[in-house]
Parts: C-alpha cells; structure tokens; sequence
C-alpha cells in the first residue's frame, strides 16, 4: 500500500547530479578520489575526528572496525541487544561472542552501568550504538576501557552531529562508525564510515580498506610498489556515491535545522512537561488526531526523554503494552500515516540462540523496546 504521509523521503539538495556529473567528467570514478577526499576532511575539520574513511555502509565500516581490533574465535564483545544486527555481525563474522547489555530504564540505549559486570579476562571490545543519537555515556566506558585495557568502538550511525560533554559523538572511541544509508539524516543511498581516532590504527585501516594492499600509500608516492600486506577487502565507495554525499553535506546545517524543527514539533505536541515521561490523555490524543477521521487512539504511552538535545535522527513513542501499539500502528495506517517500530532484541534473535546458544540473562527493557517502541515520520519535507 501506498502511504499519503511515508515513513521516510530520502532528501535531495538538487546538487547531487551536478557533483556526480562533475565526478564524471574528472575521469577517476572509482573510490579515493576528489570527493571521497573532500567528504573525509569535512568531517575530521568539523568533528575533529582523527581520520575519516568513506565506506559502502557503516556496516561495512563495523567490519573493518572488527578486523582491525584484531577479533579473534573465542573473544568477547560487549554491546547492547537493542541494536541493528550489523552492530553484533561484524564481530560475529570474526568468531566473537556478543555479550549483551539490556537498555536503560528510561531510554533505549543501553545501560552503562550493567556494563562492568559483563567484563571477563575474555572481553576485547564495548561497542556503544548511540540510539536516536541519544549519547551513551561516553565517560563512563571509555574509564571502563581504560581500566579493564579495551577497545571502544561508536556505532555512532545515527548520532551524526552530536555533542556529548563538549566532544562530538565519533570522536570518543578508538574506533567510531557512521551511516548514510537513505534513512539517515545525511545519506548517499548506502553508505557510510569509518572513524580511527588513534593514530596507531590509521595506516592498517588504510591497508585493509583498499582490500589488504597499500595501495593508498602507492598513489601518495610513499611506497614504490604495492602488493598484499594484510588481510582486506573492497570497503571504498565509488566516487558517485561520494559526490552525492558531498551535496547533502554542504547542506548539512539545514537539513538538520528543519528535522530539528519537526523533533521539536512533535515533542512539544506530546509533552506536557519539559523533564518527566508523559502518560498523555485522551485530550491530547484527540488533538493529534483532528481531521483523520477514522483514528481513534487507544492506550498510553510516553515521550522518552533525556536531559541532552539529540540530533533530530527519529521521534518515537513508548506504549505500555505491544498491543496498544499494534493498534496504533493500524490506526495510522488507516489515516494513510506510515509508522513503524524498530529492532527485535538481538539476544532473542534465532541466529544468536542458533550461533552462542540461549541466553539464560533476562534483559527486559531490551525486549520492552521491541514490543513496545514506535517511530513516527520524520523527514526534511514533512510539514
Ligand atoms: C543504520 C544502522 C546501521 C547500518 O547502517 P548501514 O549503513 O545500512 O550498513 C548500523 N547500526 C545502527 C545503529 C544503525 O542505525
């Protein structure tokens, strides 16, 4: 069925077929380029992250991020269950085994303070998923790593262009991975990135990025030759896909004013109170509904907050019971209003029961997240 109100409308900023035509006519398209090169600097100036590769997906960038920690059968990554299954298959395509943490009572990311618990003399790596851009407490696991001797890694795919304590999301970790899928705020269709924030890691992500050779170290004139020096693969986007994502990220600034501006439309809509989860009314749920004739809403739920301003990634609604949300989805639906809930908990995922076997630990808000989380439309055209 078609939706008159979608879930998502990848933007265009009218300058993608310019820069792709001008890509074009430079006569490189392959990856590494002019524009691969222009979109890595934007961020490592803008964020000060340490060095930026391009990637086919952040999936891909979780991959390298994977090899280049050196994951070997038997290793243990810690991260949390209610998460995008890339998060955890990077590592599992090395042979890790995925510890999960349960989300936070007030907040689908996960809890940071269940997370030391979960260290044993096996524990290699915390990969901490910034959900809806909502900073994990970055302080607190980086002092974890420090203290245990781990590896952090940002799944930092929707936390583009948000701070935490003064410091930009991607540039907390060792390691820190980015998304432009056409979902996400700045997109290329798919796409994403690598972050290395420690210089001893940045000339084996070059090497493993460019399919175990060092080839981009070649072309800068450093070696005279190149070969295979390392395992690798082909994680380098063409140039199309890097001239496309260069409009969106001139544009960066409006795009993200106008989603913030529907965040906070939404948000003031369903709170009454700037600090404590709302339980609307039927008052409140009346007036969203004005004009839908056939939506009449049922059930509670709440506006989740926390004290930062996230990024305008998504807006979403916490019902009480997974049945509420059922009806609101079809009620929605009905009005022609594309909603959509998000992950199934990883721990209960029949791949992990099939791959680690069941885990015995309850992780209970992992599974509320699941039943009981909704998104709403968010996108730059949305009035
Ligand atoms: C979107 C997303 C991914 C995967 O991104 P791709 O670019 O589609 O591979 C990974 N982790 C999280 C948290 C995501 O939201």
């Amino acid at each position: 069925m078609t939706y008159q109100i979608p879930f998502n409308k990848p933007f265009q900023t009218g300058k993608e077929l310019v820069y792709i035509q001008d890509a074009i006519q430079r006569g490189k398209i392959s990856g590494n380029g002019y524009y691969t090169q222009k979109c890595q600097e934007f961020f490592e100036e803008r964020y000060g992250f340490l060095k930026c590769l391009l990637t086919t997906s952040c999936t891909d960038a979780l991959e390298m991020a994977a090899i280049l920690l050196d994951i070997q059968p038997g290793d243990e990554v810690i991260l949390p269950s209610f998460t995008f299954v890339s998060t955890a298959n990077a590592f599992v395509l090395r042979g890790a085994k995925c510890v999960f943490v349960d989300s936070r009572t007030d907040h689908p990311g996960m809890d940071e303070s269940l997370v030391e618990e979960l260290i044993t003399p096996k524990t290699k790596a915390i990969v901490a998923v910034h959900y809806a851009g909502y900073p994990v407490e970055m302080d607190k696991i980086i002092d974890l790593a420090h203290q245990y001797g781990l590896k952090v890694v940002e799944d930092a795919a929707q936390a583009i262009d948000q701070e935490y304590q003064g410091k930009y999301l991607g540039a907390w970790g060792h390691l820190a991975t980015f998304s432009f899928h056409e979902t996400k705020n700045i997109q290329c269709g798919e796409g994403g990135m690598l972050v290395i924030n420690e210089l001893e890691y940045i000339k084996r992500a070059e090497i493993i990025w460019e399919k175990g050779t060092d080839r981009a170290a070649f072309f800068r004139g450093e070696v005279n030759k190149y070969g295979w020096v390392d395992m690798g693969s082909s994680f380098l986007p063409s140039e199309l896909q890097a001239a496309f994502l260069w409009a969106q990220l001139e544009n960066l600034q409006d795009i993200q004013a106008k989603r913030q501006a529907i965040w906070q439309d939404y948000q003031g809509f369903f709170s009454d109170d700037a600090r404590q989860p709302t339980v609307l009314s039927e008052k409140y749920l009346k007036k969203f509904t004005t004009g839908i004739e056939e939506a009449q809403l049922t059930g509670n739920y709440q506006v989740c907050k926390k004290d930062s301003s996230p990024n305008a990634h998504l807006f979403y609604l916490i019902f009480e019971q997974l049945s509420h949300r059922t009806v609101f989805i079809n009620q929605m639906k009905t009005a022609g209003i594309f909603t959509v809930f998000h992950y199934q908990s990883l721990h209960r995922s029949d791949f992990i029961q099939k791959y680690q076997g069941i885990d015995a630990r309850e992780l209970p808000h992992a599974d509320r997240y699941s039943d009981c989380l909704l998104r709403l439309p968010l996108f730059y055209e949305l009035s």
